[in-house]
């Protein structure tokens, strides 16, 4: 037997041992041999030998000896393995490195927001994490509620988050095989078709009584359900599972899994006319999509029966359910029920109003997509609702763009101050504090404005220090502020303000969005609308740039005569 076949026999002895506490056996470095290099397992009857000696020899040794041999002889067998550290989400169960597959299902009925963003990144970190897949599947059996202009928002949110899926698909492609598996279904008695009244349902779930149609034989449920393909009105008739409407699980008490929906879809228009609804759909695809590892969120932990359920009487594949909380921003609410009607009544000017927790939004008012990333990773993975701080995500987001933020001088609610004696015409500053991103001149005058807060609290005889040029006397409040020079020296105790110069003032107005709910009502005064000056330097900015405006705070550049504020 070669050295080569040896040495990596070896290689996995000591990585199983390690894994185990020093110590392995035959049949797990066996099989993980025959998983590694399945060109051995013709050869078997030789290496069954071999791999015992190797086990033996590696069982003699110390478990540090043995990760010390794995680290000097075989580091590439160490950085495969998934570490928890990496992106402090917790190792799943069942998850074998190189086999995990995740998927992300949005229905396309909405723009995506800061909780599309959590599912789709947690997807994703796993499935790299595991070295797996990412399936990107839209969701799409509700025509009465998807529109196409949705799938693109999603599909452009994930781009702009940076999340990278390996595959793409739509749930509607596969109607045909979720109308197969409704047969199937109706086939072998799982489920009926009900053409009881939606209030009768309502209440027989209540009272867990059956009707009458789940009585019905084979032939009614077969005729019924070509009724509903061809001529029953939506609402007449839906196929419900044979569940147990005696189960403490509302969920399972006989369950609708597909219903008549008379809508032109996006995609396939008038082609189908029966969808199914979500568990029916969810559980079937995730099946057949070779999902290892499906992650919802914790309101559908009821549901998750159902979901096992289906894929029993179907003798389909399981794959493994896991919740986690849903996020949300304190007074920021994600629900289209309330998200619609402030766009509709003009409360807020679009679905990327900065004060909404859209991502488009949120990439307006300059969070950047590493921001959210690190912040949905920082919230430990448990099932208890999330309603977080929008500061949280901030102070994620002010560490990322500060290095890169350029710092330029605004008055906000200006005001003009004179200095009598200047006698510069230029100055030049520093763009970064502490990063070379290069300087910038400012033609001076003596005619600066200042920030009316700032303005405020000056009284004649006040020494300032006008930011990067001179400290200054105060002469004269009424009807202008005046003031002298005084020095240059640096003065730690004096005000240190900045200024904006008079003669190339350029105006803007500072967007500055607040919390959009207080105790669950609307805020009129949510969105607060500055008027500013700032440096001509603006100008020559990018729409998107992120500006520091110093000693007020963060910006981002939303056209030549608006900025948004994104935290201080
Ligand atoms: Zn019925």
């Amino acid at each position: 037997m070669d050295d080569e076949i040896r040495k990596s026999i070896r290689g996995i002895a000591l990585l199983n041992a390690s894994e185990h506490d020093g110590k392995t056996r035959n049949d797990a470095v066996i099989s993980k041999v025959m998983g590694s290099k399945p060109e051995l397992r013709e050869k078997i009857k030789e290496i069954i030998p071999i791999i015992s000696e190797i086990v033996n020899e590696v069982n003699t040794i110390t478990l540090l000896m043995q990760k010390s041999e794995l680290e000097t002889k075989f580091p590439e067998l160490l950085t495969v393995k998934p570490k928890q550290d990496r992106v402090g989400l917790p190792l799943l169960d069942d998850a074998e490195q190189g086999k995990v597959v995740t998927r992300f299902p949005p229905e396309p009925n909405g723009y995506p927001h800061i909780g599309h963003a959590k599912a789709a990144i947690i997807d994703e970190e796993y499935a790299r994490m595991y070295g797996g897949k990412l399936i990107f599947r839209f969701d799409d059996t509700n025509p009465e509620k998807e529109r196409l202009e949705y799938y693109a928002a999603i599909k452009v949110g994930l781009d702009w988050l940076g999340v990278k899926y390996d595959h793409i698909k739509n749930t509607s492609d596969d109607m045909e095989l979720i109308y197969r598996k409704a047969e199937e279904f109706i086939q072998s008695g799982y489920a009926y078709v009900c053409t009881c009244n939606k209030e009768t349902i309502s209440k027989n779930r209540r009272e867990m009584l059956s009707c009458k149609c789940s009585f019905g034989d084979l032939t009614q449920n077969t005729k019924r359900w070509k009724d509903m393909l061809e001529k029953y009105k939506p609402g007449e008739a839906i196929v419900r599972f044979r569940g147990n409407m005696h189960s403490e699980n509302t969920v399972m008490r006989d369950p609708t899994l597909l219903r008549i929906i008379d809508e032109s879809h996006p995609i396939h228009k008038n082609k189908y006319r029966v969808w199914p609804n979500y568990d029916f759909a969810v559980s079937i695809e995730d099946s057949v999509d070779g999902v290892t590892h499906a992650f919802r969120t914790k309101e559908y932990e009821l549901r998750n029966e159902l979901y096992y359920a289906i894929l029993d009487k179907l003798q389909m594949r399981k794959p493994r359910v896991l919740e986690f909380s849903r996020l949300e921003f304190d007074g920021m609410p994600v629900s289209k029920r309330i998200l619609k009607p402030l766009v509709q009544e003009g409360k807020v000017s679009g679905y990327d109003d900065p004060r909404l927790p859209t991502l488009e939004a949120m990439r307006r008012r300059g969070i950047v997509p590493e921001a959210i990333r690190k912040f949905v990773l920082s919230l430990s993975f448990t099932k208890s609702d999330t309603l977080a701080p929008f500061e949280t995500l901030e102070s994620f987001n002010r560490k990322i763009i500060d290095p890169t933020s350029m710092r330029l001088f605004i008055a906000t609610d200006p005001v003009k101050l004179i200095v009598k004696n200047n006698n510069l015409t230029e100055v030049e500053i520093s763009n970064h504090p502490q990063k070379d991103m290069g300087k910038r001149k400012i033609r001076i005058d003596g005619s600066f404005y200042i920030s009316g807060n700032d303005a405020k609290s000056l009284k004649v005889g006040d020494e300032v220090r006008l930011l990067e040029i001179y400290n200054i006397k105060i002469t004269k409040i009424v009807p202008n502020i005046e003031a002298d020079i005084t020095d240059n020296n640096f003065k730690p105790e004096i005000p240190k303000i900045q200024w904006v110069p008079s003669q190339d003032a350029v105006k803007i107005e500072v967007l500055i969005p607040k919390i959009l709910f207080v105790n669950e009502q609307f805020n009129e005064n949510s969105l607060e609308i500055k008027q500013a000056l700032t440096e001509p330097y603006y100008l020559e900015l990018n729409v998107g740039a992120e500006i520091q405006f110093v000693r007020y705070g963060y910006c981002r550049k939303d056209s030549a005569n608006q900025v948004i504020y994104t935290h201080k």
